[in-house]
């Protein structure tokens, strides 16, 4: 389908003055949350790797959206993170393992009110751009909707779900959450976002590592079930004792449904390994052990888990951090 024109400023969208957008890694989610701002008539700016993305992108004049069979291509601007302007609210949209050094890049550009939104999937690698920009407000965000690139600043939106954002200091609902519900992103405040992030992480570490060592989708998991009964109890003790008994709650009944669910499909760390990209293992699995580790509590199986997941990774030349 031929890209329609490339809007500037859409006419059913309310011209928005206000703080920019800033989006640091324009990869899916990145892509995904850029072009629903600029739809909505909001202020958006890429922050790009460096001038080689820059002339790339400016060369494909837009990022394009495939929603619902349609397909739309939005000119937004863009500069790399040399550029002097200052950032005031950053959405940061790159993998766990890339998020501190690519804010490290750009931290000084930030003002005094800055905010940050962390949209990693697991943990660890917010913590560590939170303590890299101690005087900004950084948001921790858990999303379930589901994009991917089909071409270069090319975006999909795969699965409609919703994205939970939480301030782990406890702070108040920032106000440009209206700018979310204007640009159709379906989000929740949580009081609690450590909670779901540890959460997401435990059914992530009982489901995706074993797909890729049984070289199965989700539903193959049914074959594996005393294995994946295990490390659900290993979990829940985890996230108890590290103090994170709502996150337990019946985990096993919980990673069994989606394992159901989502029989069909192969999990995003299967689709890494079977690409031969990088995956975010030191941030899901990786995580969980240091946890376990720190706190002397034994978890044999989820260590055991790690070790053949690394040795896997490291025999097809994939980081294992
Ligand atoms: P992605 O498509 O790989 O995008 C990451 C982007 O970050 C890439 O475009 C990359 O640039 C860019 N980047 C890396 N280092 C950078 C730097 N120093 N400066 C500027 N840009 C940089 O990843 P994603 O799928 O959007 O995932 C992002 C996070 O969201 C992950 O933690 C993932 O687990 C989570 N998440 C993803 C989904 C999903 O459906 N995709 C759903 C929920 C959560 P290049 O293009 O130049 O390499």
């Amino acid at each position: 389908m031929p890209d329609s024109a490339i809007p500037q400023t859409p006419s059913n969208a309310p011209a928005q003055a206000g703080t920019t957008w800033h989006i640091l890694g324009a990869g899916s989610m990145g892509m995904l949350w850029a072009t629903r701002l600029a739809r909505a008539g909001l202020p958006v700016t890429l922050i790009l790797r460096n001038d080689d993305r820059l002339q790339a992108y400016k060369a494909a004049q837009g990022l394009t959206l495939i929603e619902d069979q349609d397909s739309q291509q939005w000119s937004i601007s863009a500069q790399t993170p040399e550029t002097e302007e200052p950032i005031q609210r950053l959405l940061v949209t790159c993998k766990a393992y890339d998020a501190e050094q690519a804010v490290k890049k750009i931290s000084g550009r930030l003002t005094p009110d800055a905010e940050l939104i962390l949209l990693q999937n697991g943990l660890g690698s917010q913590q560590a751009v939170a303590a890299q920009v101690p005087h900004a407000r950084c948001i921790f965000a858990s999303s379930t909707e589901g994009a991917y690139r089909d071409g270069d600043w090319r975006v999909v939106f795969a699965g409609r779900g919703h994205t939970w954002l939480g301030d782990p200091q406890q702070g108040p609902a920032p106000q440009w959450l209206t700018a979310l519900e204007l640009s159709g992103i379906a989000h929740e405040w949580s009081e609690n976002i450590l909670s779901r992030l540890w959460r997401k992480l435990a059914l992530n570490c009982a489901i995706n590592p074993l797909t890729v060592l049984h070289d199965c989708r989700n539903g193959g998991l049914q074959a594996h079930e005393d294995e994946v009964n295990t490390l659900c109890a290993e979990l829940s003790a985890l996230l108890e004792h590290c103090g994170q008994a709502e996150a337990a709650i019946d985990l096993a009944t919980e990673v069994h449904r989606v394992i159901q669910a989502t029989a069909n499909n192969y999990s995003s760390m299967h689709q890494d390994v079977s690409q031969g990209r990088r995956t975010e293992i030191g941030y899901l699995l990786g995580y969980a052990c240091t946890a376990a580790r720190n706190r002397q509590f034994a978890a044999a199986h989820l260590h055991d888990l790690h070790q053949r997941l690394s040795e896997l990774l490291r025999q097809r030349g994939l980081p294992c951090n």
